[in-house]
């Protein structure tokens, strides 16, 4: 079955109403928009053919802006716009009553075949399409502001909706340039809305239960979750009486919030953020948006599950009611919310078994019946289904393997390996087992291309606290620089990898153990790590490249330091100097690393190693030398297909696909 569209017909032509009936145009259909005035559409037609021109400007429409504009009419007369339409798209005022007054003429008016959609936020379509005798073609067609530039629409069905509107409408927003995602049952707040009110309504409990404060909270969204902004500073942004109000709504229609006050003070303040002037943060005049400072520093302190384990715990009902699909869930995440993952892909990442921890933590303490686990959680956790640890959980990842080696562990998480020091009883301290195993390892994945970042860490309490000093005993001064040198080639391999290795710092990193972390390219810590080179305790030096790694790392006065102390210091102090690169809460360290270890696993090898020799080896030599190198590799690479894949992805604005080739 199809329908043949020809004319759209818009019904309001304020903010939403002119930016659909523009998109309608762009898209080659003949379009009627109505409004209570002609004053009103002259406005809306100025503004059309403003964004029109600067669409043209950019080459993001090919015909002229005369030809487009002239596709558009408009009128007062409701009755007469749409007596020929195909599709009505109403954006009127949000007042139920107003919209089935407006439903009612249009389905009085209008062809029988003709599909009726409102772009109602917060409305039930069911009850505006009552008001029609052809509830079956309502619909829900949910834009966002401004329709030109927001990539998402989401459709809605009415308890009476045929699956016909539903494909004729999502085919009509696809041809409007827009991506969809489909709300199967009409709930209050679709799926964005909701998704949102969730985040908000817990990053509001984090500061008013003294979690953490509202920079704290804004730091860690924008930096450990990477939200395109904080929490307070989107609702800043936006307008906090408009976050009141859509609250407001799905409280009324059932939606269930406790605890946080913060919003209403704010409201009934007549502090709303940038149009005021004033709101979770200061502005320098009311209308200018100045972004607020968030240092990075005070995103370490907070779990960023407790911004959003509430708002998956909503998705996850969604998903068991049949609602919406957990891919449209985190469509609807990535596109209306501009998060760079969706809701069940952060769930994946953290864990589940966490994610229900979080929520089991708050019911506890506060009795909210919202943060009771939804029994689909449960169910994953009773299945081992955790997310990427378990290779399953929302989703399906590249096959766990496991081996098992006698001193180490390598699991491969493709494009990523990690290798687990495994001696915990010992606190994994180094023997020419351990080094053994290491070295043959790394050859074997030095090779194997699906391969991109390795990650290595320890088991129980340490990283690795130094050398097995058991092994020690009886050595020769000539036998002991013989083994001196076992554990340099092993470091020097690390270090001249050829593919980035990042060192996750679980506890203990000591004498040995650091020289290994410090050969590795990147260093995340566990709050709980201790580093240091106590070897001088023993009588003796760092043995394994610590007197030259150390001093080139973090200066020759901090190296003395430590070296002549041969005291530990807390992985904040070694942040300070940079001896880490991060510090994350303990829970947080493998998820960090390995958030962090994607991000690298998607660049190009090639260049990560280009990169990565420039670098060590104009350390090593001189500048000169150094920037030599760094020309004829740069040269190297224009050689490259990765090269010719970055370009294309870069002009085609798409993600790259790199081979290593
Ligand atoms: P708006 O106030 O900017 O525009 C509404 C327009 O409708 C006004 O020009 C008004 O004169 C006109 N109007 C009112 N009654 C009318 C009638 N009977 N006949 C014809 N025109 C009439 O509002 P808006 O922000 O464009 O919102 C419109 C709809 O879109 C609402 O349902 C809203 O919930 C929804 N929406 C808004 C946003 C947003 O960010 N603004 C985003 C998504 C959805």
């Amino acid at each position: 079955m199809s329908l043949e569209i020809k004319k759209i017909a818009v019904i309001g032509a304020g903010t939403m109403g002119h930016g659909i009936a523009e998109l309608a145009a762009i898209a080659g259909y003949k379009v009627s928009i109505v409004d209570i005035s002609d004053e009103i559409l002259q406005n809306a037609l100025n503004k059309i053919q403003w964004s029109l021109g600067k669409l043209y400007e950019k080459g993001q429409v090919k015909e002229s802006v005369e030809i487009i504009i002239s596709r558009i009419s408009k009128t007062i007369n409701l009755i007469e716009a749409v007596r020929d339409a195909d599709f009505v798209i109403e954006a009127i005022i949000e007042k139920l009553e107003e919209k089935r007054r407006v439903f009612q003429i249009i389905d009085e008016n209008s062809p029988p075949h003709t599909i009726l959609a409102t772009n109602t936020s917060s409305l039930p379509i069911t009850e505006i399409a009552s008001a029609t005798r052809r509830p079956d073609k309502v619909i829900g067609m949910h834009f966002f502001n401004p329709p030109v530039l927001m990539p998402l629409v989401e459709i809605i069905r009415g308890k009476d909706t045929s699956d016909f509107t539903v494909q004729i409408t999502n085919e009509l927003a696809k041809k409007f340039g827009k991506q969809t995602v489909i709300v199967n049952k009409d709930i209050p707040g679709f799926i964005v809305n909701r998704i949102l009110a969730r985040v908000f309504n817990s990053a509001c409990n984090i500061v008013t239960e003294g979690k953490a404060d509202i920079i704290e909270v804004d730091s860690t969204a924008r930096y450990k979750l990477g939200f395109p902004m904080g929490i307070f500073e989107l609702a800043d942004y936006s307008g906090i009486d408009i976050f009141y109000y859509v609250l407001q709504v799905l409280v009324e229609r059932g939606f269930k919030v406790h605890g946080c006050n913060l919003f209403l003070e704010k409201f009934k303040a007549g502090e709303y953020g940038v149009k005021t002037g004033k709101g979770f943060y200061t502005y320098p005049s009311p209308g200018k948006f100045v972004k607020p400072e968030l240092p990075k520093e005070k995103s370490e302190k907070l779990n960023p599950l407790y911004i959003i384990a509430l708002a998956i715990n909503e998705a996850a009902w969604m998903v068991r009611e049949g609602i919406a699909s957990k891919e449209d869930i985190d469509k609807a995440c990535r596109l209306g919310l501009g998060y760079p993952k969706g809701v069940f892909e952060y769930a994946d990442e953290f864990g589940i078994d966490n994610v229900v921890k979080i929520l089991e933590e708050i019911k506890k303490e506060k009795g909210w019946e919202e943060y009771s686990p939804d029994p689909l959680l449960i169910q994953m956790v009773n299945e081992g289904r955790l997310g990427i640890k378990s290779g399953k959980g929302f989703y399906e990842y590249g096959k766990f393997e496991e081996r098992k080696l006698s001193t180490i562990i390598l699991r491969i998480e493709e494009p990523l390996a990690w290798i687990f020091l495994n001696r915990p009883e010992r606190l994994n301290a180094l023997n020419l087992e351990m080094v053994k195993e290491l070295s043959q390892v790394l050859d074997e994945l030095e090779l194997n291309e699906r391969i991109r970042v390795l990650i290595i860490t320890g088991m129980g309490r340490a990283f690795c606290a130094g050398a097995d000093v058991t092994g020690f005993q009886g050595l020769t001064p000539f036998l002991a620089a013989i083994l001196s040198r076992r554990f340099q080639e092993l470091f020097n391999k690390i270090d001249f990898y050829t593919k980035p290795i990042i060192a996750a710092l679980n506890g203990y990193t000591l004498g040995g153990g650091l020289e290994m972390a410090m050969a590795c390219d990147f260093r995340i810590a566990s709050e709980q790590a201790e580093l240091g080179q106590p070897e001088i305790n023993l009588g003796l030096i760092p043995g394994a490249g610590g007197t030259q790694r150390l001093s080139r790392l973090i200066g020759e006065g901090k190296a003395k330091e430590l070296i002549y102390t041969g005291e530990r210091i807390p992985a904040k102090e070694a942040l300070n100097f940079g001896l880490v690169n991060k510090v994350v809460s303990h829970d947080e360290l493998l998820n960090e690393a390995r958030r962090f270890a994607l991000k690298i696993a998607e660049k190009s090898p090639l260049s990560l190693l280009a990169a990565k020799y420039s670098i060590k080896f104009g350390l090593e030599s001189n500048i000169w030398s150094g920037m030599a190198l760094e020309s004829s590799l740069f040269g190297l690479l224009f050689s490259t297909e990765d090269f010719i894949e970055g370009v294309s992805a870069f002009l085609e604005k798409r993600k790259p696909k790199f081979k290593g080739k």
